[in-house]
């Protein structure tokens, strides 16, 4: 006479096994989902970054374009010197003296003038490129907000669904073994798959090799616990009434 305490137990615990999966399945999102939000940040991070290097950029442009007309105006002050000086000079030689550094003045200027212009079209340029560039962070900000309100969504549905497992899983406590639950747990822990394993058309349908038969008649008995002597897992062969769907090749041979 079968065990049929034994044969409800396996059903339990591989029962319990399958929402004991779902669980560590759900914990593994759970820790992997800080990191994401994370990443979400250091996308806008970049970003941020660049908008720096041309705020700094502006920055730079501004200071020099300044420096640049305090340079030109202290020129023109010179010029205009020299120029008064023009007016009061008695000989020849001392105006063309004079004409000669006005002149060499006006150049200079004239090439002060140029690279303040180019300042300015910098200036210009960057700073419609820092408002571009404003413009994709806000975007970005927008997008990581909702995406990260998504994951922290996401976090709470884990939560939640690891919860209702939790509480399903108590029902099998009554049922099955306390000891055996622990090491089904602490198999699952360590390998990340179920310590119980299903006996499908003659083979451990977790490592895929078939039975010896002696093996499997004492399984089929529920008398005591059998394991895979490959993969060491608890067999449980499912009772005739689940299995009538697979037959096992024992089953359709007789
Ligand atoms: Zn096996």
């Amino acid at each position: 006479m079968p065990n049929l305490n034994l044969r409800e137990q396996l059903a339990g615990l591989h029962e319990l096994q399958q929402i004991d999966i779902k669980i560590l399945a759900l914990h593994r999102k759970l820790e992997s989902a800080p990191l994401k939000i994370k990443k979400l940040g250091e996308g806008l991070q970049i970003y941020e970054k660049q908008l720096n290097t041309k705020e700094e950029a502006l920055s730079q442009a501004g200071k020099e374009q300044r420096s640049k007309t305090a340079q030109l105006e202290m020129e023109q002050e010179q010029r205009g010197k020299y120029q008064s000086q023009l007016r009061g000079v008695k000989t020849n030689k001392e105006y063309q003296a004079l004409d000669k550094e006005i002149s060499f003045l006006q150049e200079k200027e004239a090439e002060i003038e140029d690279e303040i212009l180019a300042s300015m079209l910098l200036v210009d340029q960057l700073k419609e490129e820092l408002q571009q560039q404003q413009k994709v962070i806000d975007t970005e900000k927008a997008k990581n907000k909702i995406q990260k309100g998504e994951c922290e969504k996401e976090i709470e549905n884990f939560k939640a669904e690891i919860a209702l497992h939790q509480e399903e899983r108590k029902r099998f406590f009554s049922k099955v073994d306390r000891n055996l639950m622990n090491k089904c747990q602490e198999w699952l822990k360590r390998n990340g798959t179920g310590f119980v394993s299903l006996v499908i058309d003659n083979a451990c349908s977790s490592c895929r090799i078939t039975i010896p038969p002696q093996i499997l008649k004492e399984s089929r008995k529920y008398e005591r616990i059998m394991f895979c002597p490959i993969c060491k897992r608890i067999l449980y062969p499912l009772p005739p009434s689940a299995s009538d769907e697979v037959p096992t090749d024992e089953e359709a041979s007789s």
